[in-house]
């Protein structure tokens, strides 16, 4: 089975896809991003109560990953991508992540799902703005001026995804979807997989390990995200 058999390839990445550039994963026990940090952390409530905490703790993650360079897997992706620019078959990238490595790796059109670290959002006029540098409660918004109103343009617990109109009509057409390095925890995104396949996609998971809707998927591959996303994409485009 080659690309030229499918019309609309959607691929969702998670955390996993970044492990290998350095970036931690949610589940990971070096102390970063563990599941309690994260939990009280990434919260509306947290934020009003103590922004300057909150504003630290992705001001390193915004600075980490100014080091932070995309892996092949990421860059395969951008070939994937530049591939199948010239052929009938379409390619949507959802991501969970909120880096930018599969940006610094070329691909483009990256929806993403819980938003980004280099954007700050101004919770009084609502505007969005590139930040490439620390946000403080004393920030000011470039749009209506106000100081200390810019928060992380991240979706936190109890905040509803961005993109989502987008994503479920691409999952209603796709006839491929590929998970990559996601861990089938974090919903939505954990239910997408059964969205395409109940419309007739075949259904692709590359993890380290089974994430927890494995069943689902048509097929199946277990390893490092840098070695078996070349691997799955070069016989893709190329053939077996
Ligand atoms: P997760 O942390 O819940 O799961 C990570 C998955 O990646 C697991 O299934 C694990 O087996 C797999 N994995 C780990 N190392 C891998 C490797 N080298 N190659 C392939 N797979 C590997 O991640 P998630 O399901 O994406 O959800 C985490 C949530 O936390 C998301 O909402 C995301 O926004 C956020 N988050 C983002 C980043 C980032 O932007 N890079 C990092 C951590 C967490
Ligand atoms: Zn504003």
């Amino acid at each position: 089975m080659n690309y030229t058999q499918f019309k609309h390839v959607v691929v969702l990445t998670g955390a996993g896809i970044s492990a290998e550039s350095g970036i931690p994963t949610f589940r990971g026990q070096d102390g970063l991003w563990t599941q309690k940090e994260m939990e009280y952390l990434a919260r509306p409530e947290t934020f009003r109560k103590d922004p300057e905490k909150v504003h630290a703790f992705y001001n390193q993650r915004r600075l980490d990953l100014k080091q932070s360079k995309p892996n092949r897997a990421h860059n395969h992706i951008a070939y994937m991508q530049d591939e199948l620019a010239g052929s009938p078959t379409r390619m949507t990238l959802v991501t969970q992540n909120v880096d930018d490595l599969h940006e610094k790796a070329g691909t483009k059109d990256v929806i993403h799902l819980h938003g980004e670290l280099n954007s700050a959002l101004c919770i009084k006029c609502q505007s969005r703005m590139i930040c490439d540098h620390d946000l403080t409660d004393q920030s000011v918004c470039k749009n209506c001026q106000s100081q200390g109103a810019l928060r992380p343009d991240i979706v936190w617990f109890g905040e509803i995804p961005y993109h989502l109109d987008e994503v479920q009509k691409a999952l209603l057409q796709c006839d491929m979807f590929v998970s990559i390095g996601t861990s089938g925890s974090v919903f939505p995104a954990a239910d997408f997989v059964n969205t395409a396949k109940q419309n007739g996609a075949f259904t692709v998971e590359l993890n380290l390990t089974p994430s927890e809707n494995a069943k689902v998927f048509d097929h199946t591959n277990y390893g490092l995200a840098s070695q078996i996303v070349p691997n799955w994409i070069d016989t893709f485009i190329h053939g077996p």
